[in-house]
């Protein structure tokens, strides 16, 4: 990004106390409409000028829904809020001292900070797979994804050469959570069902599919149950899943597993995990594994006045000792209850220390199939892919999101196509380029 010195965020005075909220994700945007019309000035600062709605985003990375209907404009979302104000910044820095945070355009005092700024993929270190591998952490990772992989099969019917054309057509998905599950079983369907549509020349048998995880089973977060009947249904798509192997080594042209084998391939989709935003300037002490530690009322260790929340908070309750899962609902509850908390403070009660109320968790892999596990039972197949569906629909920002989810699902699953092939790639000036010109 060019200087921005001339820009400030320029925010008015209020008599309300000023709260500043670091990212509008699930916690944010929960955090202020859980403070509708009380009586505070909202800062809300993000990266980016829309919430993401993530569990999604490997269904645009597998054009499967458009960008647009997984995401709400901030500003759009607490239009009708008093006192609210929305800066498109990403904060660089906190400074507890003077109470200010700073960001690339300029610094801004705070009565309350809540941090709620979310977490970024993890790689653990190793630059490789940074520069060589496809994130999917945010939008415009995944769109890039779904363009790589669609130019793929558009180089694919025009290499005469086998290898190039097996590296092409080979996508290996590193991590068996969730979200290297989810990939796998939409790739599965874009190779049975959508792919041999748009290219006849190519024999599809050539297209692969490799999962790799650490762990001994797949989807380690999830009950034994779940991980096995996930791995029935990817072994059903002919995903090669290979457990207790690590990738050890990718040029960008040949991955090498620890199990000994080499696979030629263009795409790596890194799915092996994610860690904690931490932005400078907070206590050393307060940072444990790449989160912020914080007591049962959200409120960062040794710190006055400032809060976490959501994937960046590490909350340790007496049946999560290592802090709770980064998921949605827990950035929810947090944020639900913090808003209260800050209510109860006004008419001077107590506030009410966190407790996590587990609903479950859940994947899917490919139409009809999902697995479910709830606090006392888990279930799969096509009732636990509907919940997964109904559950998801019912999640997203926004009531004309869901519609344009719900008409794509409902296209995708009547016709076994897929409406977003489209390479759509960032548009790079030249050099020369000068506004108003046609290229
Ligand atoms: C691919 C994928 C699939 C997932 N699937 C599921 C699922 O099925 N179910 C589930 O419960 N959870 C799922 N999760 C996890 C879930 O998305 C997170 O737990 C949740 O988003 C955490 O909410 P949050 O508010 O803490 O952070 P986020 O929702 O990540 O929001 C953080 C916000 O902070 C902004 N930000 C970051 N840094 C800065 C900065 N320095 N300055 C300004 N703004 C900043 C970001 O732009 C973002 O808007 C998934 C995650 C991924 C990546």
């Amino acid at each position: 990004m060019g200087k921005l010195s001339h820009l400030h965020l320029d925010i008015p005075k209020s008599q309300n106390k000023r709260i500043i909220v670091i990212g509008g994700g699930f916690a944010g945007i929960q955090f202020i409409k859980s403070l509708k019309n009380a009586p505070y000035q909202i800062v809300l600062l993000d990266r980016h000028n829309y919430h993401t709605f993530q569990p999604l985003l490997y269904q645009v990375a597998t054009a499967g829904l458009e960008p647009d209907s997984i995401a709400g404009a901030l500003r759009h979302l607490f239009e009708n809020h008093n006192d609210f104000y929305f800066r498109m910044a990403r904060v660089t820095g906190i400074d507890p001292e003077k109470k200010k945070i700073k960001t690339l355009v300029g610094e801004l005092d705070y009565d309350l900070l809540v941090i709620a700024n979310g977490s970024k993929t993890n790689y653990f270190g190793d630059q490789q797979m940074y520069e060589r591998t496809f994130p999917m952490k945010q939008i415009p990772q995944a769109l890039d994804l779904r363009s790589h992989l669609l130019q793929n099969f558009e180089q694919t019917v025009m290499s005469p050469d086998q290898d190039e054309q097996d590296r092409l057509t080979n996508f290996v998905i590193v991590g068996g959570g969730p979200t290297g599950v989810e990939v796998a079983g939409a790739l599965g369907e874009l190779k049975k069902h959508v792919l041999p549509k748009d290219y006849p020349d190519i024999d599809f048998d050539i297209m692969k599919l490799h999962l790799v995880d650490a762990g001994p089973r797949l989807l380690a977060g999830m009950s034994e149950k779940s991980g096995d009947k996930a791995l029935e249904y990817l072994k059903a798509f002919d995903v090669d899943v290979r457990l207790k192997t690590r990738l050890e080594a990718y040029d960008g042209k040949d991955v090498k597993l620890t199990d000994g084998t080499t696979i030629p391939a263009k795409t790596v989709v890194w799915a092996a995990g994610v860690t904690g935003n931490v932005i400078d300037g907070l206590d050393q002490k307060a940072i444990e594994r790449g989160r912020i530690l914080v007591d049962s009322f959200n409120k960062v260790q040794g710190h006055e006045d400032i809060y976490a929340l959501g994937d960046i908070a590490l909350l340790k309750e007496d049946s999560y000792p290592n802090g709770h899962p980064m998921v949605a609902p827990v950035a929810i509850q947090q944020a639900t209850l913090l808003g209260k908390n800050l209510r109860r403070q006004l008419s001077n009660k107590e506030p009410i220390a966190f407790r996590y109320r587990d609903k479950g968790s859940m994947a899917t892999i490919g139409r009809n199939k999902a697995v479910v596990d709830m606090p006392k039972f888990h279930f799969g197949g096509l009732f636990a892919w509907m919940v997964w569906m109904f559950v998801h629909l019912m999640s997203i920002v926004g009531f004309r999101n869901r519609l344009v989810i719900l008409s794509n699902w409902v296209w995708n699953y009547l016709t076994y196509d897929r409406g977003t092939r489209l390479i759509i790639r960032t548009f790079i000036r030249g050099k020369n380029y000068k506004p108003g010109d046609t290229l």
